[in-house]
C-alpha cells in the first residue's frame, strides 16, 4: 500500500483488520495478471479506495468531521471513476460464484449506475502503449491510433483532447497513490 493523506486521515477512523479483510475480497475478485503498469496502478487504487468507501459507509464512528468532507467526496467521486474503469473491461473480474460478499453486492450496485468510461479507458490503452514503447508511440501516432473524431486528418486539438484524458487519468492515480 503506498500511503496517502487521504487514505489515512479516513482509515484512522476504522479497524486495520476490517479494511485487510474486504482489501482481500476485492484482490480475489479482480485479476491481477492483465494488461501492464497502468492496469495495475488502477488495480491498485481501486482495492485501497474502495474498500475505504465501503468501510467509511458501513462501518465509520458516526458522522464524518466537517473537516473530512471535501475527501470522503473526492474519494466517492474516484471510486466511482475506477470502478467504470474496471467494468469496462471484462477480463478484469475473475470468474467466481455468484454468492458474493457483501462489499461485491455494494460493487456491482453502484456500477450499475455508473456511466461508461471510454474516453478515460481509451486514455489507460494510450498510457499502457507508452509506458511500452515511447519510441513508437508518440503523440501523432497515438492520436492516429485512437482518435475518434472521425477526419481523416487530425488537428491539433485531437492530440490535446487525448493528452488532456490522459493527464486526468495520471492525476487521478496520483491522487491514489500509485502514480505511473
Ligand atoms: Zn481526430
Amino acid at each position: 500500500v503506498q500511503p496517502n493523506s487521504r487514505t489515512q486521515s479516513l482509515a484512522s477512523r476504522l479497524s486495520p483488520n476490517s479494511l485487510a479483510r474486504e482489501r482481500s475480497v476485492l484482490a480475489s475478485w479482480v485479476r491481477a495478471d492483465t494488461g501492464g503498469p497502468v492496469y495495475s496502478a488502477i488495480r491498485n487504487a481501486f482495492i485501497d479506495q474502495f474498500s475505504l468507501l465501503y468501510l467509511v459507509l458501513t462501518e465509520g464512528t458516526g458522522s464524518l468531521p466537517e473537516a473530512m468532507r471535501p475527501e470522503y467526496i473526492q474519494l466517492d467521486k474516484d471510486c466511482t471513476t475506477l470502478i467504470g474503469l474496471l467494468l469496462s473491461r471484462s477480463d478484469a473480474w475473475a470468474a467466481r460464484d455468484w454468492r458474493k460478499p457483501p462489499i461485491l453486492k455494494f460493487l456491482f450496485r453502484r456500477g450499475k449506475t455508473g456511466r461508461p468510461l471510454t474516453r478515460l479507458g481509451i486514455a489507460a490503452q494510450v498510457k499502457e502503449l507508452k509506458l511500452a514503447d515511447p519510441e513508437r508511440w508518440t503523440w501523432p501516432a497515438l492520436t492516429a491510433q485512437f482518435c475518434d473524431c472521425g477526419e481523416k486528418q487530425h488537428q491539433i486539438s485531437c492530440q490535446d483532447n487525448l493528452r488532456r484524458e490522459v493527464l486526468h487519468l495520471e492525476k487521478l492515480l496520483e491522487r491514489c497513490g500509485y502514480a505511473v
